[in-house]
């Protein structure tokens, strides 16, 4: 299977869409958000840290995830494609990247700013990593995954939105010429639903 960059602003699908993925081809999700924000349910060093860019709505510094994905992809279950969620966020990221895989493709999740902020406000996650919106889970409060309380990422709430998404256009956009440049990226309009966004992503992978 492939080596899959999910690029796309924040709220945008990238991490329903990775979960899907992951799913189908039997390959790992690797979400470098994820990662962090369990590290700082559990208070580790590493949580420490990454919470204060977080919260401000900025990027934790590119030596500090370029080490935790090298790590990750050097594990077993990485040897045979995964999907990259939130990683590369910035040139220097990519160029890191580069020096340690071969990424076969870079899906581009494009939508546009009316989605963003529906999906991004009406966001609930749980700390296993799912991610549903309010408007799918009929007033439940659960995760249908692992049954603990779902909740709301601090990083959603309006006022950090505005940054993530200042963020997004001056450091993670560049991206999309970076991979345009290496002749891998794709496009995919994901203004449909869960399903019909997912299934213009299989039509990509299985070309
Ligand atoms: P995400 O869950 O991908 O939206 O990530 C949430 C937050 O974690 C981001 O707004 C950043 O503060 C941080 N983060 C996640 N991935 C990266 C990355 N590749 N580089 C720097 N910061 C990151």
């Amino acid at each position: 299977m492939k080596n899959i960059v999910m690029l796309g602003a924040p709220g945008a699908g990238k991490g329903t869409q990775s979960a899907l993925i992951a799913k189908e081809y039997g390959i790992p999700h690797i979400s470098t958000g994820d990662i962090l924000r369990r590290n700082i349910k559990e208070g580790t060093e590493l949580g420490k840290l990454a919470k204060s860019y977080i919260d401000a709505g900025a990027l934790v510094p590119d030596e500090v995830v370029i080490g935790i994905v090298a790590d990750r992809l050097s594990e077993a279950d990485a040897k045979n494609g995964y999907v990259l969620d939130g990683f590369p966020r910035t040139i220097a990221q990519a160029e890191a990247l580069d020096k340690v895989a071969k990424i076969d493709v870079a899906i581009n999740i494009v939508v546009g700013f009316d989605v963003i902020v529906n999906r991004l406000s009406g966001r609930r996650v749980c700390v296993c990593g799912a991610t549903y919106h309010t408007s799918t889970l009929g007033g439940r409060t659960t995760c249908s995954v692992c049954g603990k309380e779902l909740f709301i990422r601090d990083d959603d709430k309006p006022e950090t939105v505005k940054a993530r998404l200042e963020t997004y256009e001056k450091q993670t956009a560049p991206l999309i010429g970076y991979y345009a440049n290496a002749g891998i990226l794709v496009d995919v309009d994901a203004t449909g639903t869960i399903e019909q966004d997912f299934e213009k992503i299989k039509k990509v992978l299985n070309d």
